[in-house]
């Protein structure tokens, strides 16, 4: 089964409700939501009180993306906000498996991503401790990049890890995807857009 996870960075910011129904209303399983501080990348986009505001207007799953230097500090802010999934960096300055293993502590769902640059053997030490891994496939920072072409490589060498290691982490893909590159992607092993 594949999920559809729109983020909201392509919303319009004074019309979040707004855009999550229609979200809703176009078939979208979850909306994704980019957390930025300006710090692990160099843009600044929401945070805690936001997605709260978000899970009091919508049924939507909030599949929360943070992109921030130290999640560990801030995991229960994102639980109490109604973050259904909630996805840290490999590349972050917190004790990456003590993250994880604090996401999954509140009954959240944890995922693990990894930047463009960063090898795919990077997720091998945290494949049993997530539900979820996120491929980046543009540069994290920014919306509205292009699809980096390699990263359809480095998906199917991650859907083999997962297919070997914990066949129940979904495949999440991030950047770039469009209905002209979405079959080539979940060709790939993607499971979640
Ligand atoms: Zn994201």
């Amino acid at each position: 089964m594949i999920r559809i996870s729109p983020s909201i960075l392509s919303a319009d910011f004074a019309n979040l409700q707004r855009d999550l129904d229609r979200l809703s209303a176009a078939g979208a399983d979850w909306a994704h939501v980019d957390v930025m501080d300006g710090h692990f990348v160099p843009n600044l986009t929401i945070g805690a009180p936001v997605v709260k505001a978000l899970s009091r207007v919508s049924e939507l799953p909030l599949d929360v993306h943070l992109m921030i230097s130290d999640p560990y500090r801030y995991i229960e802010d994102f639980v109490l906000a109604g973050a259904s999934f909630i996805t840290i960096h490999a590349e972050c300055d917190s004790d990456v498996l003590a993250t994880l293993e604090k996401i999954r502590s509140f009954g959240v769902k944890a995922g693990l991503s990894i930047k463009p640059g960063t090898p795919v053997d990077a997720l091998c030490d945290y494949i049993d401790a997530v539900d979820m891994i996120l491929i980046m496939s543009v540069e994290p920072g920014f919306g509205g990049q292009k699809f980096i072409p390699e990263s359809l490589e480095r998906l199917s060498h991650t859907r083999a890890l997962i297919d070997t290691s914990n066949p129940a982490c979904l495949l999440e893909v991030d950047g770039g995807v469009s209905p002209r590159n979405a079959r080539e992607i979940v060709e790939a092993g993607a499971d979640v857009l």
